[in-house]
């Protein structure tokens, strides 16, 4: 195969946790309603677009290429493995010259503006991905990752596939599985709204005929009250009709809570709307990603001129245990996001006893052990999503460095406070 006869196909980075390894299709661009206030993902200027089913084909033929022509030059063997993602590297420069060279001009030929050097990291990695046009670099590397997974599951994004017709997911879901039959398992982001009030019971069924398997729900809190102060567009009804259509039509269904959403003032209000609708929708999980703010989201600027009070750490803890507590539906819940400061996971309701242990061992912590391991668990999550410590927080724990470790209790409650700032404003949701 001619190296010029590969293209790029458009990936989605934004997805759940648990379809880093999968491969990706965008059947829309960015996400429609885009008004949340504590979202920072398409904040940035990216709008919204349906794509064309034949650009979605075209895009998993080019994936197939771009499969077959990495098997064809030795990656994968003997088995894929991060050596492959290592090696890629050199082959999309290699692309990516021969590209040019013939005149072809369309890869990472981006038409949103360049992120600024000062902006938030954070908010540069979120631009990155605002592009229109595909990247090979991207595509390379959304395949490889998935063959290192395992092969079997199928992403397909961005923020509410639920918008398009059970006829497009399904043409898009055979054609994918044709292509690539080892594929076993395709999920989506959607919105409760949409499945409550747009689609009816026979289309979400219609889906699941597809071959369409989980939708997840950013559901964040069950509170009427919250979910209006964040400009959520969903109220709690929606929440619970849409969970349970989409259950109801066979599709598993995995939510997302954010502890911490209703700040200081709502904090009861959200706890006790978000356990009530989940304990009448019961869906299949529950995944817990604690409320971090971003720069340059709404919910920034309501933190500033004192309409939205954050909670603490330990407040947000305490949400957490008031929904384990009181959840009675079966569910699996999940710590699976680097804003939790714990990590809760579990059947419920049989690990409810031991996910309640964990969190009251750390209630039972004194303040100054709180923090102390606020500041371990804050830089074992920067470990984990970014392989190493950076500069700027080695700078913050540099005086109380020694002999290769780090004096946890040589640091005054302030400079733990400073540290643990610092890498929580640099930690990816
Ligand atoms: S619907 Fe989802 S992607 Fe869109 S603004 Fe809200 S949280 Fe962000």
């Amino acid at each position: 195969m001619d190296i010029l006869d590969l293209r790029p196909y458009e990936t989605c980075s934004i997805r759940p946790p648990t379809e880093n390894y999968s491969l990706t299709f965008r059947l829309a661009r960015n996400c429609y309603w885009n008004k949340c206030a504590f979202c920072p993902v398409y904040k940035a200027g990216a709008s919204f677009s349906k794509r064309p089913l034949s650009d979605v084909i075209d895009d998993i033929g080019r994936a197939r290429m771009i499969d077959d022509y990495l098997f064809e030059r030795g990656f994968g063997i003997p088995v894929y493995s991060e050596a492959d993602l290592a090696r890629a590297r050199g082959l999309v420069e290699e692309i990516r010259r021969a590209r040019w060279e013939a005149g072809i001009l369309d890869d990472g030929d981006d038409e949103y503006a360049a992120p600024q050097e000062d902006m938030d990291p954070r908010f540069r990695w979120f631009m990155k991905w605002f592009r229109q046009k595909a990247d090979i670099g991207d595509s390379i590397n959304n395949i490889l990752t998935w063959r290192i997974g395992g092969s079997k599951t199928c992403f397909l994004g961005d923020a509410d596939s639920l918008v398009l017709k059970p006829g497009f997911i399904l043409d898009v879901i055979s054609r994918s599985r044709r292509s690539f039959p080892s594929l076993e398992r395709f999920t989506i982001y959607g919105r409760t709204r949409t499945a409550a009030r747009t689609r009816t019971s026979r289309e979400l069924k219609e889906y699941a005929r597809a071959g369409l398997h989980r939708v997840h729900f950013g559901m964040e809190s069950g509170s009427d009250e919250v979910l209006k102060l964040v400009s959520k567009g969903e109220t709690a009804a929606d929440h619970v009709r849409g969970c349970l259509k989409v259950k109801e039509a066979g599709l598993s269904c995995s939510v997302y809570v954010m502890p911490g959403l209703g700040g200081e003032r709502l904090s009861d209000r959200h706890v006790h709307g978000t356990v009530s609708v989940i304990n009448q929708c019961g869906p299949d999980y529950v995944r817990i990603r604690t409320l971090e703010i971003f720069p340059m989201t709404p919910l920034e600027r309501m933190r500033e001129n004192g309409e939205f009070i954050e909670a603490s750490e330990e407040q947000a803890v305490r949400e957490i245990r008031a929904m384990v507590a009181n959840i009675t539906a079966h569910t699996a819940i999940f710590s699976d996001s680097a804003s939790n400061l714990l990590d809760i996971s579990g059947e419920h309701p049989d690990d409810r006893d031991s996910m309640l242990e964990r969190v009251d061992s750390y209630l039972a912590m004194d303040p100054r052990e709180k923090l102390e391991f606020s500041l371990k668990s804050r830089l074992q999550s920067f470990y984990g999503q970014y392989g190493a410590i950076s500069d700027e927080i080695l700078d913050s724990l540099e005086p109380y460095i020694a002999g290769g470790s780090i004096r946890f209790a040589a640091m005054p409650d302030t400079d733990l406070q400073k540290s643990i700032r610092l890498i929580r404003s640099r930690l990816m949701p």
